[in-house]
């Protein structure tokens, strides 16, 4: 026998960024869609941060932010060493 009751469901309707707060929802023609990129960590033992975890939901203007800023620090860190491959344009897509 099943037994039916009605039961409130939560579901995402919003997502905002963690930097600036806007939304990441872009409506399209009337649907929503979710673009966010992500920032985490999830530090262990052998971390000098053991226990701590990170999370920040970025919009694409505040993702390109944290994306350029580790693209100049690689910079830096390469800037003297020709056997390592130097940040270009492409710096952290999936693809490269
Ligand atoms: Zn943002």
């Amino acid at each position: 026998m099943k037994i039916y009751a009605e039961r409130l469901i939560e579901t995402v309707v919003d997502r905002t960024c963690d930097v600036c707060s806007e939304s990441v929802m872009i409506d399209v023609a009337g649907h929503k869609y979710e673009e966010c990129g992500e920032l985490k960590a999830a530090w262990g033992y052998a971390s000098k941060q053991d226990g701590d975890s990170y999370h920040l939901d970025l919009c694409e203007s505040c993702f390109k932010v944290a994306l350029f800023a580790l693209r100049d620090h690689r910079r830096s860190v390469v800037m003297f060493d020709d056997e390592q491959k130097h940040p270009d344009d492409k710096f952290g897509l999936a693809s490269e």
